[in-house]
């Protein structure tokens, strides 16, 4: 190969992935481009003109810790990252987020409750951490010189119902919550008629309510909050698509002479937006906290691609699920002292706001999963909730739907709790999602947790190894009978 050719064949490789060992060179490229910089700098001395000005969107072309997904479980982790890293910007943090007017995020689309009454002592603990956390947000995310947080947290506990079938789990559960610390009552229905006057106790025979710690916020100033903070210590943002990853491959021969391959990410692919190309961001961790699509974002490092029956070919079980909210209108409601209320039926209503408004909503039947392909709502499901409304509340009998609005859970199909911890066969791919219908709450605690795995090797405050994703390979579902 002549000279000119070899030049020529190292220029071109530096602009494709090197397919041998799934690296991509860019090193020659960047070279030549400062080189060419610094050529047009001394011809044109005091003007600010730079040929090829490196795009300010763009991601750094290193970051010790890329996470995918911005969502609020992305944000959290960012900063308590941040937050425990031990020398000032020692650890470079990029959290890349492909839709920057969230339209579609779990988080902004959510009913932003938060509660302590769960079935697992672990949902439990998390819920209380965080809420613990939001009761002093001000001392975590404050920013000097900026407004205070305000989450608009309205304190009014979750009030479960129970019918005769369920009662005894209501209180299985309620020995849970308390042996975990968490203040909830039992109500007996005439205790519900004299707490709720406005309600129809048919068919109840207990209640719980949770007498603190639990109520709903605003999602969007939660994330907006942890981002802002996050930011302001020095955390990259980028926005643009992850769409896949340049990683080496070890494989190693079992006992059994199976091969088994071992991977470990170089490289995040980061594509920006109206662009074919994508930019390399050499990493060497990176938090998957893509929420519904995390499972996807898995997929690009063939987890779950593997032959059936091995590691290699058991799914990140996270997927998109849709999820309705209806908002109604009526006037002679059960007004300002309205709980976060779940009936037996599956469905709920919180108030919204203080103008006659509620929310209401409920996951459909497994057979009755509406496409996920757009966030289309469907009107009729309404149908199948206002019976529910009506038979409890008397005055829904009478209500307008003003709005509806359709988000993604991040459906864990397994069990329906939160994915938390490394992959491991991909040694530097961690997990954060398939929280389904319970992220927001436990996004605090959860990026405390993260954090501590990360950066400590082990959680130190809250032990979430039961969440790890070693309960989907041995088929141990850690199931949590109180999912809404
Ligand atoms: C209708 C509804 C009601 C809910 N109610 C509650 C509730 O009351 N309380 C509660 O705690 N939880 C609730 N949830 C669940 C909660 O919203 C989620 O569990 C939580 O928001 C998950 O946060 P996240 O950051 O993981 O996901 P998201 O907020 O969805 O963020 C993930 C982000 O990743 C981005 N992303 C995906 N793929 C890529 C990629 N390849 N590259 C770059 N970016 C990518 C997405 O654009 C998205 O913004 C509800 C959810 C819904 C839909």
């Amino acid at each position: 190969m002549s000279d000119r050719t070899l030049s020529q064949s190292r220029r071109n490789s530096a602009l494709r992935p090197n397919r041998n060992n799934n690296i991509f060179l860019n090193t020659d490229l960047e070279n030549q481009l400062k080189a060419f910089r610094e050529k047009a700098a001394d011809a044109m001395p005091g003007s600010d003109w730079t040929p090829f000005e490196k795009n300010r969107s763009l991601p750094p072309e290193r970051a010790d810790i890329v996470i995918v997904g911005g969502g609020v479980v992305g944000w959290s982790i960012a900063y308590w990252l941040k937050q425990k890293e031990m020398i000032r910007d020692g650890v470079r943090v990029l959290v890349v987020e492909r839709d920057p007017t969230y339209s579609q995020a779990s988080t902004v689309l959510s009913a932003g409750g938060i509660r302590q009454q769960f079935s697992l002592l672990e949902n439990i603990h998390l819920s209380m951490a965080s809420a613990d956390f939001m009761r002093n947000i001000n001392e975590h995310l404050s920013v000097l010189n900026d407004d205070p947080v305000d989450l608009q947290f309205n304190h009014s506990g979750y009030l479960f119902l129970a019918s005769e079938k369920v009662a005894h789990i209501m209180e299985e559960n309620y020995s849970t919550q308390r042996y975990a610390g968490a203040k909830v009552a039992l109500l007996s229905p005439t205790q519900l008629k004299e707490k709720c006057p406005w309600i129809n106790t048919d068919g109840v025979v207990l209640a719980s309510y949770g007498l603190e710690n639990e109520g709903w916020f605003d999602p969007w100033m939660l994330l907006n909050a942890f981002r802002r903070k996050a930011i302001s210590m020095g955390v990259y943002q980028c926005f643009g698509e992850v769409t896949g990853f340049k990683y080496t491959t070890n494989t190693m021969t079992t006992a059994e002479g199976d091969k088994v391959d071992f991977r470990r990410i170089k490289y995040a692919n980061v594509q920006m937006p109206n662009s074919l190309e994508y930019q390399p961001v050499e990493c060497a961790i990176v938090v998957n906290a893509a929420g519904a699509f995390s499972g996807k974002v898995a997929e690009m490092m063939g987890i779950g691609l593997g032959l059936k029956d091995t590691i290699a070919g058991i799914p990140l079980p996270v997927e998109p699920r849709k999820r309705f909210i209806y908002v109604v209108h009526c006037p002679n409601g059960p007004g300002l002292d309205t709980p976060f209320l779940v009936d037996y039926s599956g469905v709920y209503f919180r108030r919204e706001g203080l103008g006659g408004n509620y929310i209401a909503g409920m996951s459909p039947e497994e057979e009755e999963e509406p496409e996920t392909n757009n966030l289309e709502v469907d009107h009729q499901f309404f149908q199948k909730i206002w019976p529910h409304l009506a038979h409890r509340v008397p005055a829904f009998e009478c209500l307008k739907v003003t709005s509806a609005w359709a988000g993604f859970y991040d459906y864990n199909t397994f069990d329906q709790n939160g994915i938390v911890g490394m992959h491991p066969l991909v040694n530097n791919m961690f997990f954060a999602t398939g929280f389904s219908g319970h992220g927001l709450q436990h996004s605090p605690a959860v990026g405390r947790a993260m954090a501590e795995l990360i950066l400590d090797g082990g959680f130190k405050t809250l032990d979430l190894s039961a969440f790890s994703f070693k309960r989907i390979m041995t088929k141990e579902p850690m199931l949590e009978r109180n999912i809404v």
